[in-house]
C-alpha cells in the first residue's frame, strides 16, 4: 500500500489537456524516478510469467507513444523482442491495419506484418487503460498475424471508462485504478 501511494504521488492530474475537460496523467514524474521507474517495470513484465516466475510470452507489444517507454524495457525483463503498434503511416514496410471511433473522429493502428509469427504469444502494454479502443485494436492487429494476446498490462485504468469490456475475454493486469 505503501508502494502503491508513492507511485500514485508520481502520476499527476493535469486539468484542461490538451483540450478543457480533460484531466490527463501526466506520468513521467514517475518515469524520472529510477526507484519507481524499476517497480512499475518488474510490475508489468510479472504479467508475462507463469507462477514459477518463467516467462510465458514470445513477443511484447507496445502501443505509441507512452506504451513504448514501459513495454520496451519489459521485453528486456522478460527476455523477449519489443514489437511497436503505431500510428498510421509510420512504419516503413508491409503492415496490417485496425481503425476504431474515438470520441470525435477515428484512428487507426499498424503493425508490421512480419513482427508476430502465427502462434506467439504477446504480451499488449500500455501506459493508460481508458475506453480500450487502443487495446482492443492492437489485440486485433496481433490475431491478424496469427498470434494470441496473453493478456494487457497496463501501469493506470481509468476506471469509470469500463474498457476491460471492450476488450474482451482478456486478463489485464493493472497496478493503479483511477
Ligand atoms: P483508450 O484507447 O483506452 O481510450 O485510451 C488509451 C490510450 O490513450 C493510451 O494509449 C494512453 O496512452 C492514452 N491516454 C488516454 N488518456 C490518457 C491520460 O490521461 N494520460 C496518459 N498518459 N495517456 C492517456
Amino acid at each position: 500500500a505503501a508502494a502503491r501511494a508513492a507511485l500514485e504521488s508520481l502520476v499527476v492530474d493535469v486539468p484542461d489537456f490538451p483540450e478543457p475537460g480533460i484531466v490527463f496523467k501526466d506520468i513521467t514524474p514517475l518515469l524520472a524516478d529510477h526507484t519507481a521507474f524499476t517497480a512499475v517495470i518488474t510490475a508489468l513484465a510479472a504479467v508475462g510469467r507463469d507462477e514459477s516466475g518463467a516467462p510465458v510470452v514470445d513477443k511484447v507489444v507496445g502501443m505509441e507513444a507512452r506504451g513504448f517507454i514501459l513495454a520496451a524495457p519489459v521485453a528486456l525483463a522478460l527476455g523477449t523482442g519489443f514489437v511497436p503498434v503505431r500510428k498510421a503511416g509510420k512504419l516503413p514496410r508491409g503492415t496490417h491495419a485496425v481503425s476504431y471511433a474515438l470520441e470525435y473522429g477515428e484512428a487507426t493502428l499498424e503493425l508490421h506484418r512480419d513482427a508476430i509469427a502465427p502462434g506467439d504469444r504477446v504480451l499488449m502494454v500500455d501506459d493508460v487503460l481508458a475506453t480500450g479502443g487502443t487495446a482492443r485494436a492492437t489485440r486485433e492487429l496481433i490475431e491478424s498475424c496469427g498470434g494470441t494476446a496473453h493478456g494487457l498490462a497496463v501501469l493506470m485504468e481509468l476506471g469509470v471508462l469500463a474498457g476491460r469490456d471492450a476488450i474482451g475475454d482478456l486478463p489485464v493486469a493493472t497496478l493503479m485504478t483511477v
